[in-house]
């Protein structure tokens, strides 16, 4: 492979992944529209036809903010790499600090930093415009200031040390640096799991003990019909940034703790929350997690084998706009082309999580009840101006849960529904 060679292939996956990209935005945004005048039928007695038209107005002001969103970090990845972004500020960062690990972490955190700020007028934008017309949003400017300044602070504390550790490997440990960088990206992951519940998490919300005596009762029980060990159930004040609902398991082992978003528990009847509850169980049940895990740390595996034999050619670099090769330019430049790459396999891992969610729906079907996972999950839709009627190949690439319809359907065939 030569550079020039390199640069052609890497400009046409580009080029390939974001029309691919807008064009899945456009059908989805045209299919909501084109459905927007009726109630679908399955759901006429459930949704009044003012909400299934905020959920398509909603969608459809959420595509139009992709579309722009998917041009300007094409703009932005072209400019970086082919645009020779990184090779510049590879250069100023071993001008300040030198050469070895200290170059490396300057550049990787100028780069957020450039980054966190290119991407500020999208995130303000996204909150303070777009969801607050359509009353989701709650964060105030002073939530979103001390949220931005925490998210640094530990992505800091958490993240320095770790690439840092990372370029040493790269630098000093030979040819199998990307089995041993492996192993400490999975040991990390798996510490940032055990103490996200009990340390981090906190840091942004509060979680207090499920007060409610009936729900209390009601949760224990299907817990202890399902054989299954937690450290508490806690409401987190989700209302704080958002009225979206959800829930949530969190940590693993002896830290693992169920989350109910306090908008849930305010909406939804104590059945349709144990439903709700009874899905996540089955994930655990159904040993999704762990296969998630397992495909995630393999993909990661091969991901750093592939990065071991490119940090060594020199097209790779000069094909992305980096002049003199570097660690740490080596290690940017691999994870942002590696996205134009894999995008259009995106819908493999969709299709497997959806299948996933079928299987956590019969779980929940079988040791609790269906129609009360069907009734909540209506509610969940409406009250989250989710779309009853997604455009199928728009749903194939990005959707982790199926179209309500489907799940829906697919509920009601298990007789309990
Ligand atoms: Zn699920």
């Amino acid at each position: 492979m030569t550079a020039h060679v390199f640069s052609l292939v890497f400009i046409a996956f580009l080029v390939l992944s974001t029309l691919l990209q807008l064009w899945l935005k456009t059908r989805h945004l045209r299919h909501v529209l084109a459905h927007r005048a009726a109630v679908p039928a399955d759901f006429a007695s459930q949704i009044e036809l003012d909400a299934h038209q905020k959920a398509a107005d909603y969608t459809a002001a959420k595509m139009r903010f992709a579309r722009i969103s998917i041009a300007w970090e094409a703009l932005l990845l072209a400019a970086f790499t082919l645009g020779g972004g990184i090779g510049w500020l590879d250069a100023t960062a071993r001008e300040l600090a030198g050469t070895g690990i200290w170059a490396g972490l300057a550049l990787i955190a100028g780069l957020t930093l450039v980054n966190g700020v290119l991407s500020l007028p999208f995130s303000l934008y996204a909150t303070f415009v777009l969801e607050a017309r359509f009353g989701f949003n709650k964060v105030t400017p002073a939530v979103f200031v001390t949220d931005m300044v925490k998210s640094t602070l530990l992505g800091a504390a958490l993240g320095l040390p770790l690439i840092a550790l990372i370029l040493w490997l790269m630098e000093a440990s030979g040819s199998l640096w990307w089995l041993y960088a492996w192993a400490v990206w999975v040991a990390f992951g798996l510490a940032v799991m055990a103490i996200y519940p009990t340390f981090i998490a906190p840091l942004f919300n509060k979680f207090t003990p499920l007060a409610d005596a009936t729900l209390k009762q009601r949760i224990d029980a299907l817990l202890n019909k399902c054989g299954f060990a937690s450290n508490g159930v806690f409401v987190m004040d989700g209302s704080k940034r958002s009225s979206h609902g959800n829930a949530y398991f969190t940590g693993f082992g002896k830290t693992k703790r169920i989350v109910f978003f306090d908008t849930l528990v305010e909406r939804l009847t104590p059945l349709e929350v144990e439903a709700v509850l009874a899905h996540e169980l089955g994930h655990y049940k159904r040993k999704h997690i762990i296969k998630r895990m397992a495909t995630m740390y393999g993909l990661g595996l091969l991901t750093m084998a592939l990065l071991g034999y490119i940090k060594d050619t020199s097209w790779f670099y000069a094909g992305l706009g980096v002049a003199v090769p570097s660690t740490a330019a080596a290690l940017i430049l691999f994870f942002l082309a590696l996205p134009v790459f894999t995008f259009p396999f995106g819908w493999i891992a969709s299709r497997g999580s959806r299948k996933h969610e079928y299987e956590a729906d019969e779980y929940a079907a079988e040791v609790s009840d269906g129609s009360a996972l069907i009734s909540g999950l209506v509610k969940l839709y409406r009250d989250n101006a989710a779309t009853l009627t997604p455009d199928p190949l728009h749903s194939l690439f990005y959707d982790s849960h199926p179209p309500a319809a489907l799940r829906i359907a697919a509920l009601r065939g298990q007789g309990r529904g």
